[in-house]
């Protein structure tokens, strides 16, 4: 059962709202600008988390950067869509200097890197302002060329600004996020030292689609892979379930699984929670996951 392109040594990391290391984790992945608008100042050694063009607060302040379509703006309120943020219009030159000088000043700091999330069209309908009209008339493309190629020279840009690692979260969609987000996977792959994919829910008890998702994008994307799975589990039975899908998943050619948490605490009861768990344990023997059982030995030896 053994995955021919499994790599020696998978990493598990974290994503987090808290600018804290927590032992037992890898890479840690800190939130520093979120979908609300809020932005925090950078968290020292860690991978910096930004997000670009959704920003419900800039929005709120000045609605005429929002993204807009023949169906109307790309906000959650607009049922025509099924948006999970409200988006800025990629091509605003003002909202584009003022998240491009946070990008900036957040690398000054003495950081690992930054991730950036969230850096492209709302969908395929966007964005129709006369802005965007007039961009995409003057360069003769057509609709797919010129979006995508508005958010690979906008990453170019932001790439500039940012020392150490340099990564971006994709939205999971491996086969039409070119055409509908304007994500090129392959131009990107060329700006990126690894991508990080999340495959968010609220609990995994139904993992397949996950062990899928993540298989996709190792065969697609040419950059190491990272996978982002929520971790903010209340139950027994839903941690059991998320540690099975981590298992799942360590067959494959990933790099590093990232787990969401609400805070520190959080973090460290996955681990405790992992390592008291005996019928897991006994399970990653049974069916031969060596990876995950010698992660849950190295937890042990600190919790
Ligand atoms: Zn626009």
């Amino acid at each position: 059962m053994v995955c021919e392109h499994q790599i020696k040594t998978m990493k598990i990391g974290l994503v987090t709202y808290t600018p804290e290391k927590v032992e037992g984790y890898h890479l840690h992945v800190y939130y520093s600008k979120w979908a609300d608008g809020q932005a925090f100042p950078a968290a020292k050694d860690m991978q910096n988390d930004i997000t670009v063009f959704c920003d419900a607060k800039s929005i709120r302040d000045d609605p005429g950067i929002v993204a807009v379509s023949k169906a109307g703006a790309a906000l959650r309120k607009n049922r025509h869509f099924n948006l999970p943020f409200d988006y800025v219009c990629p091509t605003h030159p003002g909202y584009r200097t003022k998240v491009l000088e946070y990008i900036e000043t957040v690398s000054k700091q003495s950081i690992l890197g930054v991730t950036l999330n969230l850096y492209h069209f709302p969908d395929q309908e966007f964005c129709t302002c006369p802005r965007c009209t007039e961009l995409h008339r003057k360069s003769g493309l057509d609709w797919t060329a010129w979006r995508s190629q508005t958010i690979t020279k906008f990453l170019e840009e932001a790439k500039a600004k940012v020392k150490g690692t340099f990564a971006v979260e994709i939205y999971p969609d491996p086969v039409l996020a070119k055409e509908r987000f304007g994500i090129d996977l392959d131009a990107i792959s060329e700006l990126v030292d690894y991508f990080h994919v999340p495959l968010s829910s609220r609990d995994y008890l139904t993992n397949y689609w996950v062990d899928l998702l993540a298989r996709d994008f190792v065969a697609v994307l040419k950059k190491p892979v990272v996978v982002e799975l929520s971790a903010e589990m209340p139950t027994d039975e839903k941690l059991d379930a998320l540690l099975k899908t981590v298992a799942y998943i360590s067959r494959h050619k990933i790099e590093e699984v990232l787990l969401l948490v609400h805070n520190s605490e959080n973090a460290r009861d996955v681990c405790r929670f992992a390592i008291q768990n005996n019928a897991f344990r006994d399970w990653l023997k049974k069916y031969d996951f060596p990876e995950m059982s010698r992660i849950i030995e190295e937890w042990a030896k600190i919790y």
